[in-house]
């Protein structure tokens, strides 16, 4: 799985998922890849892209409410998987909410337990975090009732 950073011709930004680069590259060849501020489909890749997968211990895993996430394509394969992926760091992370900024903090500087920890963040929160030297990762999570 490959998150890339996208960015469109009205400097939008957004997050795409997708099974490989490949599987990116023929996604967007056949505009299935939308920015969802413009709708525009000359979408290009900023370069930060990350790969999940292969790292012993997972990360906390911030939620922002804020972001916009429609690069996912709707039904399928890598749907699937991608739902796979959120089920499996749900069932291993312990879920903080809205306390994850204060949470992952307090675990950087010894303060709690280290654990894998989900929750909330502004933006804000997420650049700050960031700053900090804290590991996080963000995703786009799908509905609750999405996830059956
Ligand atoms: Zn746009």
């Amino acid at each position: 799985m490959i998150i890339y950073d996208l960015c469109c011709e009205n400097d939008h930004k957004l997050e795409g998922w997708f099974a490989s680069a490949q599987d990116f590259e023929s996604q967007l060849a056949s505009g299935m890849i939308r920015c969802p501020q413009c709708d525009s489909i000359d979408l290009r890749r900023v370069p930060s892209a990350v790969a999940i997968g292969g790292h012993a211990e997972p990360a906390p895993l911030p939620r922002s409410g804020t972001a916009t996430f429609s690069a996912i394509p709707n039904g399928s394969q890598a749907m699937a998987l991608y739902r796979q992926l959120v089920n499996a760091m749900m069932a291993a992370t312990e879920d903080v909410g809205t306390d994850f900024a204060e949470e992952a903090r307090r675990m950087h500087y010894d303060e709690a337990p280290e654990r894998a920890i989900r929750g909330q963040t502004t933006d804000e929160e997420y650049e700050a975090l960031k700053d900090e030297g804290i590991e996080l990762i963000r995703l786009p999570v799908p509905r609750k009732e999405d996830l059956s």
